[in-house]
């Protein structure tokens, strides 16, 4: 029969989405004590939102119940109506305690947050049992106006404590399982028909305000899950806008530095450049003799070496920053570079009367790396030592094993020192720190930019420590990794 195909398809549809609505209505429940990372913050803003709502009730209820208690005179005893304003107002007092106490401890993790929802449930049914149980202690039986008035004060709190417990499932099912025994089970007990009429008429009231709470429930979730995306969005957009004026301030420094190095470079370009064409022109057009065109053609010679020079750096630190550079690796030992680097600085470092050192242990083993990189932070920074020191001073250019493996080298000095503030800027292109001013051999600044570019191309770091006035230390570290076990070159020998 197609009629009754229909109903029986509708009545079971109707049954799948109850016990579906049976199922979520659960999972709610549960959900808003033992919450998991993911609806963490749902708990959290349930609970917030349903004590904002109950704050100061707490303190007000222990006087409503006073004026119930006091009502129920002519049908109920002293010792019970004191009795259970009694036990109401301690539970009311400590609830308000321990909630004042749990509201100074912040919620860091979902433990605290469970154990947060779990106290303020027990809270609840404390509070709900002490409350409700007026249907027993109140009640008078064959009292027609006591028990309305009982049914009537449970049915009033029912509905303001649905308004504000909906929110947080868990309560709400508690404030209805409370309110329905004591509301229904002293009528639908008595002898008398009136009361059994009143458990009636209650039962149909219980059931339309779980309507009201289920509803109430649904609205108040989607407003926080709703806020909740709202803040969600608003901190992507927050940290958007931070990452693009982040960028914006990268592009702008990156089109600043584009600006200084094309300034630089002009600069560093043009000056041994003129020094070329000026003397040059000079021997071409007036007659000197040959001390004089010895003298110019040494100029010419020597601006000609600091060009080139300032074009292999460039180049050097173009591949590096390019990430272009392509290491040529084989064993080599970081002492005979030691020893060519101090070698070549001899003779600048007698007519300036300073004492060249070496402090390199014997048998220190060999590293792996590009022979030319690894000469060029050599030469650099002896060069360094050299020129910023003043006569009398002394160099160092040590190695050493470190006990985790790694090897170290560089070069100390007892010379002028680099101010704190220049630390880090003298290891960008073009780099000087601020008493160059006062130096006769003032350098392109590149160097330090090629052993810091160096050095990281050998997965190695730089470190430079410095006191103005007291000299200057620079030491490379090389990872373990690219130190040669000794038994793999008497292997190889
Ligand atoms: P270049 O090496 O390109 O000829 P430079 O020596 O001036 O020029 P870097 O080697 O990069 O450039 O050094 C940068 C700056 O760091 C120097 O100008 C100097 O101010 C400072 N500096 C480097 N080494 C020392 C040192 N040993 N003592 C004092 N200051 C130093
Ligand atoms: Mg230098």
């Amino acid at each position: 029969m197609p009629i009754l195909d229909g109903a029986q398809h509708s009545l079971t549809a109707l049954w799948a989405r109850a016990v579906a609505a049976w199922h979520e209505g659960v999972a709610a429940v549960v959900r808003s004590v033992q919450p998991t990372e993911e609806n963490a913050w749902l708990a959290d803003a349930q609970i917030k939102l349903y004590r904002q709502g109950s704050r100061y009730a707490m303190l007000l209820v222990p006087v409503g119940a006073f004026f119930v208690a006091e009502a129920c005179e002519p049908w109920v005893s002293r010792e019970m109506r004191y009795g259970w304003w009694g036990v109401l107002a301690t539970v009311c007092l400590a609830f308000f305690a321990i909630e004042r106490r749990m509201l100074a401890k912040p919620v860091e993790t979902l433990s605290d947050l469970r154990h947060q929802a779990r106290v303020f449930l027990a809270l609840n049914i404390a509070f709900l049992l002490a409350w409700c149980s007026m249907g027993a202690f109140l009640w008078a039986p064959g009292e027609p106006v006591d028990n309305m008035l009982i049914v009537l004060v449970l049915a009033c709190s029912l509905a303001g404590s649905t308004a504000i417990a909906a929110v947080h499932p868990a309560s709400a099912l508690c404030i209805f399982l409370m309110h329905a025994v004591f509301i229904l089970a002293p009528p639908a007990f008595s002898a008398w028909p009136l009361d059994h009429t009143l458990a009636w008429l209650s039962g149909i009231f219980i059931v339309l305000m779980a309507g009201q709470a289920v509803a109430l429930n649904a609205s108040t979730t989607k407003m926080l899950t709703l806020e909740h995306e709202r803040a969600g969005m608003l901190d992507g957009l927050l940290k958007a806008k931070a990452e693009s004026d982040r960028d914006r301030e990268r592009a702008a420094s990156a089109s600043r530095a584009k600006s200084q190095f094309l300034s630089n470079m002009n600069h560093e370009l043009r000056t041994p450049m003129n020094a070329i064409l000026g003397f040059s022109e000079l021997m071409k057009s007036v007659p000197t003799g040959p001390e004089k065109n010895a003298e110019y053609a040494s100029i010419i010679h020597d601006s000609g070496k600091n060009l080139l020079a300032l074009i292999d750096g460039m180049l050097d630190l173009a591949k590096i920053e390019g990430g272009k550079l392509y290491l040529r690796e084989s064993d080599l030992s970081i002492s005979h570079l030691i020893s060519e680097a101090v070698m070549e600085v001899e003779q600048t470092a007698q007519s300036k009367n300073l004492s060249l050192a070496r402090n390199v242990p014997r048998g220190l083993p060999m590293v792996h790396g590009d022979e030319r990189g690894l000469r060029q932070i050599v030469t650099n920074l002896i060069s360094n030592a050299v020129k910023f020191t003043p006569p009398g001073g002394c160099v160092t250019a040590f190695a050493r094993l470190e006990a985790d493996g790694r090897i170290c080298f560089g070069v100390e000095d007892t010379g002028i020192g680099i101010a704190p503030e220049d630390q880090t800027q003298v290891f960008e292109r073009f780099g000087h720190g601020r008493h160059d001013v006062t130096t006769a051999d003032k350098g392109t600044g590149l160097g330090l930019a090629i052993v810091k570019g160096f050095a990281e191309a050998h997965d190695g770091e730089v470190l430079l420590e410095s006191e103005q006035g007291l000299g200057t230390r620079v030491t490379v570290t090389l990872p373990k990794e690219r130190v040669v076990p000794t038994y793999a070159r008497s292997a190889v020998a």
